[in-house]
């Protein structure tokens, strides 16, 4: 099981930590230069790192590889994916499958392809499990808010985009892998759930390369294979209220890390935060928790998870995640202060 395993490993890589100085988060580094580059040289090997921006976010590849020309290669494989999923799932791309289904599927069904079903498929999947926290239809009034410019949707619009957020609106067909809606105004979004999704195939490619060392990111959303030369991955969750601050340094390796919060994208008016994770049952920001991270095996579990337990808050989050036998959290609540799930807790006691 997971949690077991997941749990001896931090344990281990916890004492090895504690006799290194070596640290290293996943996020990216200010300034870095672009393209594939070395970062240390060793005997046998280096490692290689590169970072780009796709999927309206930055984009992280970095793996352990004795030579340029194939680790370079692994690298521009996995961007390549990822511009490939974005063609196809972005809603601001006008000729992806996915915009594809939102200017359609009220009025027929849309074939949308075995990939793209799947995916909406593993969200509505979310959606049960979370009791319609996670509900990619929450884009129908979503939409609306326009964070850049900082506009909010008027009383009207809201009340009568809320009508239109349910997943059960979605008609799956796979037969053929087409969907429909089953009412006007439905609009779907995967911004909750596809960019773990695209690090997950970024992993797979790596894998398929015979790569046993990397790590593959993607905003908030990490997974790592292997660890870092024998010692661990230092993975770094921020204060969601200073960029410059961590609020815990977790030492990991094989694992999935997905962070959700209100300071990725919002704007203050009137002293309210507006962000970008929406409470399907209000049609606005979620706003009693400032972050969730999700631990776990896989990153479309953990990206899905983040947002819905942000949705969910404390109580109901944690429940949720103490009950599921494969993931961790930690929360930072409204008022700063740190929630971790059980298993976590349980370690952190057994550490001191
Ligand atoms: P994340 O950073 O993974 O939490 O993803 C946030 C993104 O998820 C937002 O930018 C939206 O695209 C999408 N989203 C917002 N609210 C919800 C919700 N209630 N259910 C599913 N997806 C959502
Ligand atoms: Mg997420």
């Amino acid at each position: 099981m997971f949690r077991i395993k997941f749990r001896v490993k931090f344990i281990q890589v916890l004492g090895l930590l504690a006799a290194s100085t070596f640290l290293l988060t996943v996020s990216a580094i200010a300034g870095e230069p672009r393209g594939c580059v070395a970062q240390t040289q060793t005997d046998d090997g280096q490692w290689w790192r590169e970072t780009r921006s796709i999927m309206g976010t930055e984009i992280q590849v970095e793996l352990w590889h004795e030579e340029k020309e194939e680790a370079c290669a692994a690298i521009r494989a996995v961007m390549k994916e990822m511009n490939r999923i974005d063609s196809l799932m972005s809603t601001y791309i006008e000729s992806s499958a996915l915009s594809h289904l939102n200017n359609n599927a009220a009025t027929r069904s849309v074939w949308v392809g075995k990939e793209l079903f799947t995916l909406i498929e593993t969200s509505l999947k979310f959606s049960e499990l979370t009791e319609g926290a996670f509900d990619i239809t929450y884009a129908s009034v979503g939409r609306f808010y326009d964070y850049r410019e900082g506009r909010i949707p008027d009383d009207e619009t809201i009340a009568r985009g809320i009508q239109v957020i349910n997943y059960r609106y979605i008609q799956m067909r796979a037969r053929d892998y087409s969907i429909s809606y089953k009412v006007d105004g439905v609009y779907i979004d995967l911004g909750g759930i596809a960019k773990g999704y695209a690090v997950d195939r970024g992993i797979e490619i790596l894998k398929g390369r015979g790569i046993k060392q990397g790590m593959v990111g993607a905003g908030g959303d990490s997974r790592i294979i292997g660890d870092r030369r024998g010692e661990p991955w230092v993975v770094g969750i921020r204060d969601p209220r200073n960029e410059s601050e961590m609020i815990a340094v977790l030492p990991l390796m094989n694992v999935s890390v997905s962070t959700s919060g209100d300071y990725e994208r919002f704007f203050e008016k009137e002293g309210v935060r507006y962000h970008h994770i929406i409470d399907p049952q209000t049609g606005d920001s979620a706003r009693e928790v400032r972050s969730v991270t999700i631990l776990g095996e896989q990153a479309t579990r953990t990206d899905a998870l983040s947002t819905s337990v942000f949705v969910m808050g404390v109580e109901r989050g944690l429940k949720l995640i103490n009950e599921l036998q494969d993931v961790d959290a930690i929360i930072v609540d409204g008022d700063g202060q740190l929630h971790y799930s059980d298993s976590l807790l349980e370690l952190t006691a057994s550490v001191h």
